[in-house]
């Protein structure tokens, strides 16, 4: 398996990532399992706020193992403050990740429970670092907004993402995607707990402060299938989709889950 070679299939996928990439076995490795039993609430933490500039939504693209919607982030307009953050991350990036069947797909389970989905929001440190590339390896480097989709009704806020997914059905595809404020996404309680982690796919840094909100969004079969149908292969080659692109939860290791309520 060569670093650009990862993915999730049985030879190249979570169990083997160890391999290239020895920080999989450390210490604060993500996702995680939320035992809600075990969760401190902790009453200094602040809300979350969040503040997208829809005009700053920039393209969509195929990355083989998922898709990603990229934001402009070469100043503040979008940007998250607050819960357990001292300093303002700006917005580079939303995606998602599923599985083959709608019986799992979230990547953080609570008590156990999978989701069949889960969406992430992914922030940069840009009051301590000039770039997403400089903060990426940093302890302090990025916040992600993590939010567990739950199969149900149709999600109408979902609809604009999937449409376009159309333009960007083979690998490094990429297509305008403009006007869209992801927090739009978000369910309608923030409440939220959070813990310090990692990337969940390769280069895998422990640089995450995660924040998983506590209500699940919901997304329908057919939605599902829509991500599902995404082709992980380039133009011209024989099309295989995307099936599923989530890691399976990771030792705690000691580490508090703080609670926000
Ligand atoms: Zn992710």
């Amino acid at each position: 398996m060569a670093s650009s070679d990862w993915g999730y299939d049985d030879k190249n996928g979570p169990e083997q990532w160890g391999k290239l990439y020895p920080i999989a076995n450390g210490n604060k490795q993500s996702p995680i399992d939320i035992k809600t039993s075990e969760t401190k609430h902790d009453s200094s933490l602040k809300p979350i706020s969040v503040s997208y500039d829809p005009a700053t939504a920039k393209e969509i693209i195929n990355v083989g193992h998922s898709f990603h919607v990229n934001y402009e982030d070469n100043d503040n307009r979008s940007v998250l403050k607050g819960g357990p953050l001292s300093e303002s991350y700006r917005l580079c990036q939303f995606h998602f990740h599923w599985g083959s069947t709608n019986d799992y797909g979230s990547e953080h389970t609570v008590d156990g429970v999978k989701y069949s989905a889960e969406l992430h929001l992914v922030h940069w440190n840009s009051a301590k670092y000039s770039s997403f590339a400089e903060a990426v390896p940093q302890a302090d480097g990025l916040a992600i907004i993590g939010v567990l989709m739950k199969v149900d009704q149709a999600n109408p806020r979902l609809q604009k993402v999937l449409d376009a997914l159309n333009t960007v059905k083979t690998k490094n595809k990429r297509a305008p995607f403009t006007n869209f404020d992801p927090s739009t996404l978000l369910p309608s309680s923030l409440d939220y707990w959070t813990y310090s982690g990692s990337l969940t796919h390769p280069p895998l840094y422990e640089s995450i402060t995660w924040i998983i909100c506590k209500d699940p969004i919901s997304i329908s079969p057919e939605q599902l299938a829509q991500f599902r149908s995404l082709l992980s292969t380039v133009e011209g080659d024989k099309a295989v989709p995307i099936r599923h692109n989530n890691r399976p939860p990771q030792p705690l290791n000691g580490r508090i889950v703080r609670a926000s309520f």
